[in-house]
């Protein structure tokens, strides 16, 4: 059993001890150069009414973001196709609104919009805020896969990114969606102005889920002017592949994800965290709100790093 001491004595081992020693647990469960492609698509953009701090899709904060509302099916065939021409494997639909309910026309709006792709041979992740258990029920029947739902920092240090809504709040929508049958991603936001010990807490967190989350995004703050944590400072690369190592060691199985803030990093700070164990990233030109590293350049990484494509009889597997 983890404990929050366990999860320090191994973030503060020597850089270079962790590293191999993640990279050992990596081997072990994943083949070496294996990169799950995801892509990204905001289906309902803008005007939530939640407060979280590093959001550019808060109607609280004055970040110059268009709000448009929920695509219809047919606005999807673009994205189904984009994420082949990638090599993506996995499809994620994001909505901005704090949550759904059954009773909700929005959810079934979704459903709508998910059974119209559902053929198309991509895994289908959501990710639509709180979630009660009627919702989650009728999102997996309608076909979705996987929940997206993501604990951001530890829980300590939840009440400093939003008030709107707990973490207890976001720990019941994960255990709502396992409830349901859907595969839960799970992560979290490094450059919030958190502590380390803020990071390991949300890591012990994720790990104390049953099953534990199949993927683990972890995104850099892509500070958003507007926002009230614009003025954040960079995180240091070392302290994402430290934290990396640690969740790969903690969580063997689960994909890690280089989400928001990629195309910060250097090529070699990339190579690093895929050394690290991080085996999944957002691919294409756009994230939710702010870009993405371009394909052309993800192109050109893959090939120095000598990463294929994902074969099609390891799509879909965790
Ligand atoms: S993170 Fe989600 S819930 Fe929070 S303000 Fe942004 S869109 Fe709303």
């Amino acid at each position: 059993m983890e404990t929050l001491e366990s999860l320090r004595t191994l973030y503060r081992q020597p850089f270079l001890a962790l590293l191999t020693q993640a990279r050992g647990v990596h081997l072990a469960h994943h083949p070496m150069d294996e990169i799950q492609r995801c892509e990204l698509v905001n289906i309902k953009g803008g005007g939530c009414r939640e407060d979280c701090r590093y959001c550019a899709q808060s109607a609280r904060y004055a970040t110059g973001l268009s709000v448009h509302k929920l695509l219809e099916p047919a606005a999807l065939r673009q994205a189904v196709e984009d994420a082949r021409a990638h090599g993506a494997t996995r499809l994620c639909l994001g909505a901005a609104w704090r949550g759904l309910k059954e009773s909700d026309a929005q959810l079934e709006a979704v459903c709508r919009l998910v059974e119209a792709i559902r053929e198309e041979g991509l895994e289908i992740c959501v990710t639509l805020g709180l979630l009660e258990p009627g919702a989650a029920r009728r999102l997996r029947e309608a076909g979705v896969m996987i929940y997206n739902h993501n604990l951001n920092t530890g829980p300590k240090f939840y009440e400093r990114v939003a008030t709107t809504h707990t973490f207890a709040d976001r720990i019941a929508t994960l255990r709502a969606a396992q409830e349901a049958g859907l595969r839960l991603c799970s992560g979290g936001i490094l450059g919030l102005g958190e502590s380390v010990e803020d990071r390991l807490e949300m890591l012990l967190t994720l790990c104390q889920l049953d099953p534990a989350p199949e993927s683990v995004p972890l995104n850099l703050l892509v500070p958003i002017p507007g926002t009230p944590l614009a003025p954040q400072a960079p995180v240091d690369p070392f302290d994402l592949v430290r934290l990396i190592s640690v969740t790969r060691i903690l969580l063997p199985y689960s994909r890690i994800r280089l989400a928001a803030g990629r195309r910060s990093l250097s090529r070699e700070a990339q190579a690093l965290c895929f050394l690290a164990g991080a085996n999944s990233l957002f691919i294409g030109e756009q994230l939710l709100t702010t870009p993405n590293q371009s394909f052309d350049l993800d192109q050109s990484l893959f090939s120095a790093l000598g990463i294929e494509e994902p074969s099609s009889a390891a799509r879909g597997q965790f």
